[in-house]
């Protein structure tokens, strides 16, 4: 069963998703490392999708799903995936669906609980650690955070009602917000 990661900008999610699928043998596909990737290549496609990423808008959708379906394509079938920043709103939801369900996987959701003011604290945190022009602006922090509250909680609003969502309180240490996440991942 593989895993599809959520929370808001600066919930701490993708370093539990990273370390949860190391201890656990999970693949781990991060929608905005791939696309970070991409835009550092310095190819045609990477400075296409340089102002969006900058910007805090989400790269177009033939462009993210493309990235999605070949890195699915390339995993065996037995190599659990844990999915970090996919899907991000209903268009991605409902070709990300098809995509799985065409590969024969099936999926559950960790949502990461965090409100707003706790996540800006971890971001302007993150930004100093991590040298990321996204994270240092704090106008496009804030738009990636209405993007969130948009049009991805209603990707996990539908999940929720198919049963698929388990809800991790974002509060706390990373270590303790990990045994949560962990324990309930593998109960
Ligand atoms: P993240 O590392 O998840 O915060 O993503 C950084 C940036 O990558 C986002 O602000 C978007 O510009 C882009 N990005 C990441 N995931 C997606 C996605 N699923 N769809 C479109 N753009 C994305």
């Amino acid at each position: 069963m593989d895993l599809v990661f959520f929370g808001i900008q600066g919930s701490g999610k993708g370093t539990q998703a990273k370390t949860l699928a190391e201890e656990l043998g999970y693949y781990i596909f991060e929608a905005g490392g791939e696309l970070r990737k991409i835009k550092a290549s310095g190819t045609e496609l990477g400075d296409l999708i340089k102002n969006y990423i900058d910007n805090g808008e989400l790269v177009p959708f033939e462009i993210i799903m493309k990235v999605v379906n070949e890195a699915v394509a390339s995993i065996p079938a037995d190599q659990k995936i844990l999915f970090d920043g996919i899907p991000r709103d209903e268009d991605q939801m409902k070709a990300f669906d098809q995509i799985l369900t065409d590969s024969g996987r099936e999926f559950r959701c960790v949502h990461i609980l965090l409100d707003k003011d706790d996540a800006l604290e971890r971001i302007k945190g993150r930004a100093e650690k991590e040298g990321r022009a996204d994270d240092a602006d704090q106008e496009k922090v804030l738009r990636r955070m209405d993007l969130f509250v948009e049009k991805t909680m209603p990707v996990i609003e539908i999940y929720e009602s198919a049963g698929k969502v388990i809800e991790i309180d974002g509060k706390g240490s990373v270590e303790e917000i990990y045994t949560r996440i962990k324990e309930a991942v593998i109960a």
